[in-house]
């Protein structure tokens, strides 16, 4: 293995709203290519840390490094976004009157110039990519829908597939099967799965049976900072996990 060290280090990070501490003294380090599910109960600090990582809100004490060198605190979140830390909200965000192929177009050309891409002047490796991601989210077949016909699920992996156009080195996942069927939410395991490796993938999941199918390391979040950190069967038998779940 020759790589040198987490790709994400959050050191020591607090967030205080009007005197309340969202983050506490949170320290979390991410390997490149993992797959770590973070859970916690509501208010445990999981958005204000996803948040943080992007850029959105400046920690009051802390540090977050992107591998050894790059101060994220020193960045603007667009700066962050398009330096390789790519976040997925909740709500799909897909241009329903445009293709999927376009839609992915347009997440590729966004520091390229929407217009020319709207003019199709993609080089072969361009196209070879789309290509490559329409696989992997499972829309090849899709191309040329229109976006606004796909199903919850398929809008969801589309989204996904637009923030890898842009080769996040970390992507940031949040809750990506709320309102997914069964088997949606079997492929979004596969494909998140699939993308670990790649990508360092952190995934923030309330659904239990989720988490364990994906996860190989898990970090509860609890009170702003991190309670237990382990295995899901290492977690699940943590009674410091339990007592916060039961009081839930
Ligand atoms: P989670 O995502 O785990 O549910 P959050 O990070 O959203 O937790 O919230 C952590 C705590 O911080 C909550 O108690 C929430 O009410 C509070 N909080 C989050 N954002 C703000 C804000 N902008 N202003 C005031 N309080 C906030």
């Amino acid at each position: 293995d020759t790589r040198k060290g987490p790709i994400l280090y959050v050191e020591g990070v607090s967030v205080s709203f009007d005197g309340f501490k969202a983050l506490n003294n949170l320290s979390l380090y991410i390997n490149d290519g993992e797959l770590r599910c973070i859970i916690g109960p509501n208010g445990a600090g999981k958005t204000t840390m996803m948040d943080v990582i992007t850029g959105k809100t400046r920690p009051d004490q802390g540090q977050v490094y992107f591998g050894q060198t790059i101060n994220l605190l020193a960045l603007q979140e667009h700066e962050i976004a398009r330096g390789g830390i790519g976040r997925k909200f909740q709500k799909p965000t897909v241009l329903e009157t445009l293709s999927v192929y376009d839609n992915l177009e347009l997440a590729m050309a966004s520091n390229k110039g929407v217009w020319s891409c709207l003019l199709h002047t993609l080089n072969g490796e361009q196209r070879d990519r789309i290509a490559e991601v329409l696989h992997l989210i499972r829309l090849t077949a899709q191309a040329r829908q229109q976006a606004g016909a796909l199903s919850h699920g398929q809008k969801q992996w589309l989204e996904i597939g637009m923030l890898l156009m842009q080769n996040p080195r970390i992507l940031l996942v949040d809750e990506p099967v709320a309102g997914m069927t069964g088997e949606e939410t079997e492929r979004t395991a596969e494909l998140l799965t699939s993308l670990a490796g790649r990508h360092a993938v952190i995934v923030v999941e309330h659904d239990m049976a989720f988490v364990r199918s994906i996860a190989r390391t898990v970090t509860v979040l609890h009170q702003g900072s991190v309670l237990a950190e382990g295995s899901m069967d290492k977690i699940q038998n943590d009674p410091k996990v339990i007592e916060v779940y039961l009081g839930e």
